[in-house]
């Protein structure tokens, strides 16, 4: 598997799947120098060994023994394997002969051990992930629009704007239906799509087709019926939602 070793992104949770099985050849790997902008202690890093890399949802994680580094890429974060921006970077990895720099994104220390952290059974790529457990989450959440499901991370860690697009499309939901009014065979229906549509793109990226696959998102017409897709700022967030009146059902 060919992995670039540059990437700017708005990164959902397969993306951080991607970075952390680039980074892989450095676990095990001393730190000798960290350095960057962020706001944390370099020195902790220096002369420790990395122990894991670990990703929950959007959340890159690097582990080392008795603390971790949580790297957060927001909406316009990248990272660079053995190569350098012209700008400065967030955090900047150096191991001697190679070295990973991250850049717009936010870098915090985590000291508690990361099962106190993290469910990690909420995580859409995680092989913990919990169908049923999701499905209770939606079902506890009546009067929340579809479209903000799909963006909370306390529900679908690592899901994001893409995947929110492409799952109401898949399972022609109207993404201002309410969860409370979706018959239980779409409820089902919307956790399932959206553990599947999360593993098509991981594929889908790292064969660089991603984008040729979308069916809704930045799309202006629909594939299966040729109907105009609505663009609108849809949700709690006013995030992009593209869809189709005429094949997504309002419940
Ligand atoms: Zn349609």
């Amino acid at each position: 598997m060919y992995y670039p070793n540059k990437f700017i992104i708005m990164p959902e949770g397969p993306s951080i799947v991607i970075l952390k099985e680039a980074v892989n050849a450095f676990k095990g790997k001393k730190v000798i120098k960290a350095t960057g902008n962020a706001k944390i202690d370099m020195g902790m890093m220096e002369g420790q060994k990395i122990i894991d890399f670990k990703t929950w949802g959007k959340h890159f994680l690097i582990c080392f023994k008795g603390f971790t580094i949580r790297i957060h890429l927001m909406m316009f974060g990248s990272y660079c394997i053995n190569e350098k921006k012209d700008r400065a970077p967030r955090l900047s990895l150096n191991f001697g002969e190679s070295e990973i720099n991250f850049y717009t994104c936010s870098v915090q220390v985590i000291d508690e051990p990361l099962d106190e952290v993290y469910d990690w059974s909420a995580d859409i790529m995680n092989d913990t992930w919990d169908a049923k457990a999701a499905r209770k989450k939606l079902k506890d959440k009546p009067g929340m629009l579809v479209c903000d499901a799909l963006l909370d991370q306390h529900i679908f860690s690592g899901s994001g704007n893409i995947i929110k697009n492409e799952v109401l499309f898949r399972i022609k939901v109207h993404p201002l239906t309410k969860l409370g009014d979706l018959p239980p065979r779409k409820l089902t229906e919307l956790v399932n799509e959206t553990h599947n549509y999360a593993f098509d793109f991981l594929k889908w990226k790292k064969a660089f087709v991603l984008s040729k696959h979308w069916l809704a998102y930045t799309k202006n017409v629909c594939p299966r019926d040729k109907t105009p897709l609505e663009k609108k700022y849809l949700g709690k967030g006013k995030r992009r939602t593209f869809y189709c009146t005429t094949c997504q059902v309002i419940y």
